[in-house]
């Protein structure tokens, strides 16, 4: 399969052959035409697989379409939840690379960073299109607040099998009960244990997610 058949926004394109990535891998080629349709995935892949590109790409691909019909009101789609710092901040320079074609077009901030409160707050307020963080920090700072998830259309866990093994079922409890009904869910793990059914339950408000 080639990237151009996926359906995908053309600046978007311009910024995979910029990375000359020359085909999708096995899971970008399976994730990304489902999760274009609208579909909850639960998704088995190891670092190293694409699994980055498989989850990011159909989300910038919905901002943009969204931008393009509306005339376009600041509003967070978009969560991607990572059980660390250091992953946070490798998937925020993923967003970087893959909106290089994109102008202002879409914003995203990684709260896991340290920033002033204050600073930090202001940024949550303008509701930038994508905020990649920890379950704990996304958690406080919709607790202070700061984060509104309730325009959310995209909800990734990644590494969703560390998520749990740091303990952070608390903070997922927290913002799933806050999330809207219609929100779709990727869950990426390099292992699914029986307890991802924690999460398949509190995410994945569609019957049944596809297994990938
Ligand atoms: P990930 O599994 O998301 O951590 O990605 C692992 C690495 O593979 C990253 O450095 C990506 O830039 C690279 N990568 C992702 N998709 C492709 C692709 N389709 N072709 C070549 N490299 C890729």
């Amino acid at each position: 399969s080639i990237f151009s058949g996926l359906g995908l926004d053309s600046r978007l394109l311009k910024a995979i052959a910029k990375e000359k990535f020359s085909k999708p891998t096995p899971i970008q080629a399976q994730a990304i035409p489902l999760a274009l349709i609208g579909k909850d995935i639960l998704a088995r892949a190891q670092t190293g697989s694409g699994k980055t590109a498989a989850y990011l790409l159909p989300i910038l691909h919905s901002i943009l379409q969204r931008k393009a019909l509306q005339n376009s009101s600041n509003r967070t789609t978009a969560l991607i939840l990572l059980p660390t710092k250091e992953l946070a901040s490798q998937v925020t320079k993923s967003i970087i690379t893959f909106t290089s074609f994109c102008g202002q077009e879409i914003r995203a901030i990684n709260i896991t960073r340290k920033e002033d409160d204050e600073v930090q707050r202001a940024k949550l307020l303008e509701k930038p299109d994508i905020v990649v963080a920890t379950p704990g920090r996304a958690s406080s700072q919709m607790n202070a607040s700061a984060l509104s998830i309730s325009d959310l259309t995209h909800l990734v866990i990644d590494e969703a099998d560390l998520v749990l093994s740091y303990g952070y079922e608390d903070d997922l409890t927290n913002i799933s009960t806050s999330l809207p009904k219609s929100v779709q869910t990727m869950l990426v793990s390099a292992t699914l244990r029986t307890d991802l059914d924690t999460l398949k339950g509190l995410f994945c408000q569609s019957s049944s997610p596809v297994m990938l």
